[in-house]
């Protein structure tokens, strides 16, 4: 039997190819690769998309969380604290400033930073809490958000790369926060067919920091007002997202349904997966299961045409290149999870037929 493919961007691209095409074809005609007018019509779409007041484009979802730490004016002996849980990017660019990433563990049953152990991590020196909406799933922002407005409102950037789309209590991720980053990597659930990426913001003197940060701190043409980074995204990239917009209401609809047969089905079988909170929808940028005895799961799996990544094996306060760079702080929670999670293929494209095999292949490994 043919392999599932982890995620469909062939069949993604097959269904959008005429809008796709098009706007490469535009781009190609007026010749403006950079800063070109797909830019701004982009970041017009998206903020109004999240409701937010300003979007800022930048080359990658990486570059949007270094971009809003540095127009938070976070540097040396400053504290962010955030999840160990998560991709390295998150942690990355708190320690490239000469900032100390402080990490607080994650609920088990989402993976999500578990906002009742924020307020001890707190100091004078926490300079910004960045919690990342794991798996298309929001953290619990209000909560979060209640706790910072305590300590002098302590700035929050929702590291929202996995989560554009996902809705909290209404409200749309990215626009939960002092500023939401998110990501167009091909596999995210907006993707372009490169790198780039987004910061939301309501604060307009924030904004144009970030906007100036982004060309390099230039606030006009050669005057350089502030250190910045070469953070643009490319038109050509903006001009592909534009594109998926076409089909993205229908992508998370399809995703919500998809991800609901996955729990129907795994709950039914009695595997252990992550959950999903009440008055949150998740964009499912991953399925995730928690299996015992992984590697043998996943190549049971693998075996059978059924492939399976792990979102993440290894917490980031134990990796070789973070692990002294940060005051211990036992998180015994995202250590559990990171020896059990597994990630089932999702995309938007899978089948009902795709699916039960899945779990199908599942049921028979675990
Ligand atoms: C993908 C991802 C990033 C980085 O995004 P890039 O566009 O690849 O730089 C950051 N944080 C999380 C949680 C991610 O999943």
């Amino acid at each position: 039997m043919s392999s599932i493919p982890f995620i469909d961007l062939k069949a993604q691209y097959a269904a959008l190819r005429e809008p796709i095409n098009a706007r490469i074809q535009r781009v190609l005609d007026h010749g403006q690769y950079i800063m070109g007018p797909e830019v701004g019509e982009m970041e017009q779409r998206l903020a109004a998309y999240t409701g937010t007041k300003h979007c800022v484009s930048v080359a990658s979802g990486t570059e949007a969380l270094l971009i809003s730490l540095m127009a938070l004016g976070v540097g040396p002996g400053d504290e962010v604290i955030t999840s160990p849980f998560t991709f390295v990017a998150t942690a990355e660019v708190i320690v490239l400033l000469g900032a100390t990433p402080i990490y607080v563990d994650v609920e088990a049953d989402t993976g999500n930073l578990d906002a009742t152990l924020l307020e001890a991590a707190i100091t004078p020196r926490t300079r910004a809490v960045m919690p990342v909406s794991l798996y298309g799933q929001c953290a619990d922002m209000d909560a979060i958000g209640a706790i910072v407005a305590r300590h002098g409102n302590i700035p929050v950037i929702e590291d929202a790369a996995q989560s554009f789309g996902a809705e909290y209590h209404g409200r749309k991720s990215g626009a939960l926060s002092t500023i939401g980053c998110t990501s167009f990597f091909p596999s995210k659930p907006l993707g372009c067919y490169g790198d780039g990426g987004a910061l939301f913001t309501a604060d307009e003197a924030l904004a144009q920091a970030c906007r100036e940060i982004r060309v390099h701190g230039q606030s006009q043409r050669y005057v350089h007002t502030r250190v910045g980074v070469g953070g643009r995204m490319d038109t050509l990239q903006c001009a592909i997202v534009l594109a998926k917009l076409e089909r993205f209401e229908w992508e998370v609809h399809e995703r919500l349904t998809i991800g609901a047969r996955y729990n129907a089905l795994l709950d039914e079988a009695g595997i252990a997966r992550i959950q999903q909170k009440t008055g949150r929808t998740s964009v499912f940028a991953q399925y995730t299961v928690l299996v015992h005895d992984r590697e043998r799961v996943q190549a049971a799996l693998k075996d059978i045409g059924v492939p399976t990544v792990v979102h993440y094996p290894v917490p980031l306060n134990e990796q070789p290149a973070y692990k002294d760079r940060s005051p211990v702080r036992p998180t015994p929670v995202a250590a559990e999870l990171a020896r059990r999670v597994m990630s089932l293929p999702m995309s938007a494209d899978l089948s009902g037929v795709e699916q039960r095999r899945v779990v199908q292949a599942l049921i028979g490994a675990v």
